[in-house]
């Protein structure tokens, strides 16, 4: 998620202080920290150890496309989309970035005519991801200009839609809505990953974003990929990369193989003999939606989107999406529902960020058991 100055400041005092009712709970970001109980029980498993003298070049595959690209990350990405379903990587470019925040800005600059002589309009249906607008336009690039909501865009001219498939923050399932035939659309993928919505096909799209973060919860070593079908998209994402930041870090690359390593294996395995990464993760969103449904019904103050339930290829069965976020939407009268929240002391992000009304506000779901169990039981109070 994206870190604002304001937040930031906020949870390096929060989420550590005091207990009970005078404590602060800070689920404004989408920080994953509820995965590190299921990496901690895999303990040395998944750790490496990089010798001084390894990993020293700029260069990983000089042969490849992306040249700074390690092909044991490469072949494990590969492996991962196969045993999950949720990807086609036949036929596709994998172009590595500093997260997916990184490749996103990659493919806003490939994707925009280097001759045209306005900006192209960058949009995504609201409620759309917070970062999308402000990291569109921070730099007050020539190339490209954020448009606002997909929906009222009804300009003759070249686009660049954004489309997140489950959705930030709301967790629906997305499609174009444009669907004009000079727009381009970008996939993102942070969460099309069975704990959180059914995986119901192998996703094929030109341009897929992918990243760690959401998926295996490892926001911090900062990786994503991304999935391009087209040669000179991939090659100018990859010169993007080159001319930002020479590459992507190999120590990161090297970890996040050995943890998508350790994803795939953990599917592979029978009933008993270690715990299948996804099964765990599903488990533990069922537990918390379900909690949350219960506290908002308690409360009844706020409302939650329900979700059709869809078959997943992955878990062979139909399950509801369970979402990384909850989209919470004040009752009556509260017309700022983050406010409201903070003078609960729960720290949420206002519907406003997502280009849409302050009645709704996005909520974390995947912090610690200690802080997600606290923020129940408090919502469940506020009548
Ligand atoms: N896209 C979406 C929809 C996200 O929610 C996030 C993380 N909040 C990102 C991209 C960025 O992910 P990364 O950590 O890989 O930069």
């Amino acid at each position: 998620a994206h870190v604002s100055k304001r937040s930031s400041h906020v949870s390096s005092s929060v989420n550590a202080c005091t207990d009970g009712e005078d404590r602060v709970i800070n689920l404004d970001h989408g920080d994953p920290t509820m995965y590190e109980q299921y990496w901690q029980r895999m303990g040395e498993e998944t750790t490496i150890v990089i010798s001084g003298w390894q990993s020293m070049s700029y260069f990983s595959d000089v042969k490849n496309l992306c040249w700074f690209l390690e092909p044991v990350f490469a072949r494990e990405i590969i492996t991962l989309h196969k045993t999950v379903g949720n990807a086609i990587t036949e036929g596709y470019h994998i172009v590595v970035g500093t997260g997916s925040t990184q490749l996103f800005q990659a493919a806003l600059y490939a994707l925009s005519p280097s001759e045209a002589s306005r900006p192209i309009s960058v949009v995504s249906a609201a409620p759309y991801y917070s970062s999308y607008p402000s990291v569109t336009d921070y730099l007050k690039s020539g190339l490209y200009r954020w448009a606002g909501d997909a929906h009222s865009f009804s300009k003759d001219e070249p686009y660049i839609e954004l489309v997140t498939s489950p959705n930030n923050p709301d967790g629906f399932v997305r499609q174009a809505v444009v669907n004009r035939s000079l727009g381009i659309v970008v996939h993102d993928f942070a969460y099309y990953w069975p704990q959180y919505t059914p995986i119901s096909y192998p996703a094929n799209h030109d341009l897929m974003l992918f990243t760690v973060s959401k998926s295996t919860g490892h926001a911090g070593m900062r990786i994503g990929w991304a999935l391009v079908k087209d040669e000179e998209v991939a090659r100018r994402m990859t010169k993007f990369i080159e001319l930002n930041t020479i590459g992507v870090s190999k120590d990161s690359q090297l970890r996040a193989a050995k943890i998508l390593r350790a994803v795939s294996d953990s599917c592979e395995k029978i009933d008993g003999k270690g715990e299948n990464f996804f099964k765990f993760g599903y488990n533990l969103m069922a537990g918390r939606w379900r909690q949350l449904r219960a506290a908002a019904h308690e409360s009844g103050l706020f409302n939650l989107p329900e979700f059709p339930p869809a078959h997943c290829n992955f878990l062979s069965r139909a399950f509801e999406p369970q979402p990384a976020f909850a989209w919470l939407k004040c009752d009556g009268e509260i017309e700022d529902c983050e406010s409201f929240l903070r003078s609960h002391k729960i720290l949420t992000r206002s519907g406003r960020h997502f280009g849409v009304s302050p009645k709704y506000v996005r909520v974390s779901m995947l912090d610690r058991d200690e802080i997600f169990d606290l923020f129940v039981e408090r919502l469940s109070n506020i009548h």
